[in-house]
């Protein structure tokens, strides 16, 4: 299994004062943290709709507390099943426009649980190889055999799918909306080759929920809802809480519901979680203007990004990398914007290839213009000081 970083390059980012990581904010409202009295704008949340502390949201969650407790305290399959849960189950069904939806207590457990208990040894799974890590965990989990095609490259997924045995079963997991680099999977290139050679589809929409598609995903973004079998996404984001879910045909669901261990063997998501998540989504269907509002910073801090001179890669969406292409400038740069008073996260090899080395900045709909007139000008600074641009 990869290190997330190598000890050397953690060992002198401490002694260089660059070490990024692990950054104990003292409050989060969301646009801006505070770290050690200042106040910093946040831009590396996953927080894209703001939805962490909109009203509605922060009732529901109370509201659940002082009516259910605080957790569970057991797995879904036993006592810890409750019928918000499964409330909350047949609405996001119907926002992904798919049967039935199965919610676990988090992201990383969804797609654990999921692919490790369709896959089985004998069946393949194919994966793009910049997939998210918990796709390549629940894949390895799984013990089929792994394929990988280049990052979005449609001609080498060609060949792969191409050289597969036909008659095992096999499973193309892909990220809808990219997470370091904002790039979106060619799902109309891919639907076509999945159907020719017999593949299942699973799209992780972790980072496209509640942006792309008018908030429904990646599939409803290219009018691909019946094509991609199964749609995952996580709480952790736009949702404004921390769970996730699968969804897909009612009898799929329902094998993954009695299989999946990380669903089975593990405590049931808390009802506070369950009830914000309910209410985002609510959020979501009443306030569509925030979905527009994110989608059109993304493309106007792109545009930004890009006249000043930085290398914004194959990004289209609101999640946005700088790319510096090594791993102590890309601390260096790092830690001079956090003085400057902007946090953005930095990632750097093994994570990503060598030579892409980035800083993945991303946007919220409640990203004042003011907010990002400011991080634009501390950017530019930066930018010149250390001649990146
Ligand atoms: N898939 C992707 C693409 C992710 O980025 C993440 C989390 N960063 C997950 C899955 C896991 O989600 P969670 O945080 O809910 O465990």
């Amino acid at each position: 299994m990869k290190k997330v970083i190598s000890i050397p390059l953690l060992r002198n980012a401490k002694a260089s004062g660059t070490y990024p990581y692990f950054i104990p904010l003292d409050e989060n409202e969301g646009t801006e943290v505070i770290y050690h009295g200042r106040h910093i704008i946040m831009c590396g949340s996953n927080n894209y709709l703001g939805l962490t502390t909109h009203p509605k949201v922060k009732a529901a969650a109370l509201d659940a507390i002082e009516r259910y407790g605080t957790s569970c305290t057991g797995s879904r399959f036993l006592n810890g099943n409750m019928s918000l849960h499964e409330d909350l189950e047949a609405e996001l069904a119907d926002w992904v426009g798919k049967e039935a939806a199965l919610v676990f207590s988090t992201g990383m457990q969804v797609n654990l649980g999921t692919i490790s208990s369709l896959v089985n040894r004998g069946d393949i799974v194919i994966l793009d190889k910049e997939d998210h890590a918990s796709i390549v965990d629940g894949a390895f989990l799984s013990g089929g055999k792994i394929e990988r095609y280049r990052h979005n490259d449609i001609d080498h997924l060609k060949r792969v799918l191409a050289s597969l045995p036909e008659d095992k079963g096999k499973l193309l997991v892909v990220d809808g909306l990219f997470s370091m680099e904002g790039d979106i999977a060619p799902l109309p290139d891919i639907v076509p080759l999945c159907k020719k050679y017999g593949v299942r589809l699973m799209v992780d929409d972790a980072h496209a929920m509640g942006v792309l598609g008018g908030g429904r995903g990646t599939a409803a973004q290219f009018g691909l809802t019946d094509d991609v079998d199964l749609i995952m996404s996580t709480f952790s984001k736009s949702f404004a809480s921390l769970g996730g879910f699968i969804a897909g045909e009612s009898d799929v669901v329902d094998y993954i519901k009695h299989h999946a261990r990380s669903l089975i063997f593990s405590a049931s998501i808390p009802p506070a979680n369950t009830a914000a998540a309910m209410a985002a989504l609510q959020v979501m269907r009443e306030e569509p203007e925030r979905i527009e509002r994110v989608n059109q910073i993304g493309d106007k801090m792109r545009k930004e990004y890009k006249n000043m001179g930085f290398d914004t890669g194959d990004s289209v969406t609101q999640v946005i990398p700088i790319i510096i292409g090594d791993d102590e400038r890309t601390f260096l740069t790092w830690r001079m914007l956090f003085d400057n008073g902007v946090f953005v996260n930095p990632v750097i090899s093994p994570a990503v290839s060598p030579g892409r080395q980035l800083l993945r900045t991303s946007y919220m709909a409640t990203h004042t213009d003011e907010q990002l007139e400011r991080v634009l000008d501390i950017f530019h600074k930066v930018g010149k000081e250390l001649q990146l641009i």
